[in-house]
């Protein structure tokens, strides 16, 4: 996911250093995972510290993309990237961050045939890449050097991806295609989805859905976020249908959002994004293999197994809805420069309202102003913050150099500080 770097105020962009040459061989998986299963192998191989956080273009990910081909090719998946292989290469270089991997990298593509021959598809995508070293994308930027693991973000979706891939391939082949995307540069600004749309292994007009898994790990006792069922008229019946196990759904209708399914919404393919939510571990290293809920991604992977087959089993295409929720504006999320800086570290356990603090970037408004960590910042010039959203709004509305009075709950206690915005 990369909606929170609107919130990250100026990361200082370095690049990574990696210890893992690009001419050095692939650790071997079976030496990581011993006798597990998956998809838990797969969530720990790509998590794994030898795999130094999945950068984009870095070797660490060209492991990860070695290993998922590998897992296509056992899972019968037909190669469908560039001239016969399951890789699609894509350049890195973006606007929307100037400053991350250039180079080149690869999106991992494999098709299971339908039964009919109709061209029609269902894209279903789970993006590899991850935040490598950081500092950029993380929230602990000061940490600099460190591997982020980035387990449900995204080992999860992708290891839930091989889990839906061998479902499907097992009993009655839908009629329609599906096609099997482990995407990469995402956590970059959608690098690969953007490209893979652009540049489809089957025509996005015979593209009857596309359906993501971003962040699917950590289930345990809350809901199945489920986004995008505004954008065809016949999601919500299908999510009835094929939830037999009574997931408790929490269904959103947009279909912009901070993840690849994005850059199929754009060109008019209805989507769906499952999410397991937010949590402290979030863009962090300690996001590891151990804390993975398995038997609700287990039970993630069999839903949008199900849901997968019921939209490549119809017989009309889906009914596309244009215009569920807003289109973010175009690198506003991820552009530095932006607005207004504060210098905050958002946590992402559950608060009730408010943002709650993990830590202040040292030196920044948010430190000299006397914030500090385990505050949860609930106004800004008495005007109410109910989330991060509103906390984004609040900054962006603002310009450096402008003070604002923020109210934080301190050990429950309110406080009020007031704060010089900086420059990003
Ligand atoms: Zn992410």
């Amino acid at each position: 996911m990369t909606r929170v770097r609107a919130l990250l105020g100026a990361a200082v962009l370095l690049a990574a250093p990696l210890t893992l040459a690009a001419q050095q061989s692939c650790p071997s998986p079976k030496s990581i995972v011993g006798g597990l299963a998956q998809p838990k192998a797969a969530v720990r191989y790509l998590a794994d510290e030898s795999l130094q956080g999945r950068l984009a273009g870095s070797p660490g990910e060209r492991c990860a993309g070695d290993y998922l081909a590998a897992e296509f090719r056992r899972l019968g998946l037909k190669p469908a990237g560039d001239s016969g292989s399951y890789f699609q290469k894509l350049p890195l270089a973006s606007v929307v961050n100037p400053h991350g991997p250039g180079g080149t990298g690869r999106n991992v593509v494999g098709i299971l045939p339908g039964s009919s021959e109709n061209g029609v598809v269902v894209v279903v995508g789970a993006h590899y890449d991850h935040l490598g070293l950081g500092p950029f994308g993380s929230l602990v930027p000061d940490d600099v050097g460190v591997v982020h693991h980035g387990a449900d973000d995204n080992a999860s979706g992708v290891a839930a991806l091989l889990d839906v891939a061998a479902r499907l391939s097992k009993g009655p082949r839908p009629g329609a295609s599906v096609v099997f995307v482990a995407f990469t540069g995402e956590e970059e600004g959608l690098l690969g989805s953007r490209y893979y749309a652009a540049h489809p292994a089957t025509s996005l007009q015979q593209t009857r859905a596309m359906v993501n898994m971003d962040m699917v790990g950590r289930l345990g006792a809350g809901a199945l976020l489920v986004y995008g069922t505004d954008t065809a008229d016949e999601w919500k019946a299908i999510l009835a249908v094929d939830n037999p196990d009574s997931l408790q759904l929490k269904e959103i209708g947009d279909g912009y959002g901070a993840s690849d399914h994005t850059s199929f919404y754009e060109k008019d393919v209805p989507v769906l994004h499952f999410f397991t939510n937010v949590h402290a571990d979030y863009h962090k290293p300690s996001d590891t293999w151990d804390k993975i809920d398995y038997a609700g991604l287990d039970r993630v992977a069999a839903m949008v197994g199900r849901v997968v087959r019921s939209a490549a089993t119809l017989s009309q295409p889906l009914t596309l809805r244009r215009g569920a929720g807003k289109p973010e504006k175009e690198g506003a999320a991820a552009t530095p420069g932006y607005g207004a800086y504060l210098g905050t570290i958002p946590d992402f356990s559950p608060v009730e309202k408010g943002v709650k603090l993990s830590g202040v970037r040292a030196g920044s408004p948010a430190e000299k102003a006397g914030l500090k960590p385990g505050d949860v910042l609930i106004a800004f010039d008495d005007v109410e913050i109910k989330d991060l959203q509103g906390m984004t709004d609040g900054l962006r509305a603002r310009k450096p150099g402008d003070s604002v009075r923020i109210t934080a709950l301190r050990d429950g206690q309110p406080v009020t500080v007031t704060a010089v915005l900086g420059k990003r």
